[in-house]
């Protein structure tokens, strides 16, 4: 199959026409389509959002994109002196209005019973010769709905290496390819569950720290070591206590994996140094950077990241250094 010479992209571009007007037909009204990209490698139709519009309708229309592909359908275009006289004759023709602005010679594109826009663009002859089309993503923003595809040989290329990712995803959580949707969505709930139990878990471990008070009364100190808490839960709590005045927060929590399952090659922790904003003298930034290394922030609060096995000796040099300064 030649591609036009005018246009590289016909193909592609007449697939859109096609998809467009599946999507119009289930959703049971004329579309807006704002914007279309043709790339090398791939395709994006912008397109204004109707409720209607979700992942099992945009599937349905890919999947009669490519029958009415299969089955072929005449691409025919017509010629009117203004975007006026084209409605006339075509009262559901989907056009970009803002772009056709005055009176000028409009085209239409037809594909035979099927859809009806004003284009200006290249097009093919005959829907067959779109060989294959495949929605590759599908996003949204603001009120426009982003929808990726690909058309042809490009679409073979990307449907080829998508089902090698899925037989891995299959081979990783010891599903087959029937089953692997549930497989997954159980995964999810109990990785949600157990993240659940291990925020709540992490919270009561910090809300158990008891307070130290330094030199009668210059500072509250809440100083801890743990393991595997989640880091989110330790910001959230040191952000709590420094609101309370002369309140200072110095944790150190150990990281046992990648995240990945795998054993991290170099044991790694998290530091945290937060002091509340009337303690001048304690500079959570300039610490961290001292003795921890990586790392930093601001001067009343500062994260960074040091050795496992010097988790207990840096946090008792931050409390001297601390104590040392107030
Ligand atoms: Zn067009």
């Amino acid at each position: 199959m030649q591609e036009s010479l005018e246009f590289p992209f016909a193909r592609a571009h007449t697939a859109e026409h096609a998809f467009v007007g599946a999507l119009q037909n289930l959703a049971g009204q004329t579309l807006s389509v704002v914007k279309v990209e043709h790339r090398e490698k791939n395709n994006t139709a912008f397109i204004k959002t109707v409720l209607k519009m979700d992942l099992e309708l945009i599937l349905q229309a890919q999947e009669n994109v490519n029958q009415l592909i299969k089955t072929g359908r005449s691409v025919m275009s017509y010629t009117f002196s203004s975007l006026d006289e084209a409605k006339k004759q075509f009262p559901s023709l989907r056009a970009n209005e803002e772009r056709i602005i005055g009176p000028q010679q409009v085209t239409v594109i037809e594909i035979e019973n099927h859809d009806l826009a004003a284009c200006a663009r290249d097009h093919v002859t005959n829907l067959t010769e779109c060989d294959f089309f495949l929605v590759t993503g599908v996003s949204n923003s603001g009120n426009i709905t982003e929808i990726d595809f690909s058309v042809g040989l490009q679409a073979r290329e990307v449907a080829t290496r998508a089902l090698q990712k899925l037989l891995n995803i299959c081979n990783a959580t010891g599903a087959n390819i029937n089953s692997v949707e549930n497989t997954v969505k159980k995964i999810k709930n109990q990785n949600d569950k157990l993240l659940g139990d291990l925020k709540n878990y992490s919270r009561k471990s910090l809300d158990s720290l008891q307070p130290y008070t330094v030199d009668s009364n210059k500072a509250t100190l809440f100083y801890g070591i743990f393991n595997d808490l989640i880091d989110s839960e330790i910001l959230a709590f040191a952000d709590k206590r420094i609101a309370n005045s002369n309140a200072i927060v110095i944790i150190a929590n150990a990281l046992n994996d990648d995240g990945n399952n795998n054993p991290v090659s170099e044991p790694t922790a998290t530091i945290v140094v937060a002091a509340n904003e009337s303690l001048k003298a304690i500079d959570c930034n300039k610490i961290v950077k001292e003795i921890a290394g990586r790392g930093g922030g601001k001067s009343h609060f500062a994260t960074g990241l040091i050795k496992k096995d010097e988790m207990a000796d840096i946090v008792s040099t931050i409390i001297a250094l601390v104590k040392k300064k107030l």
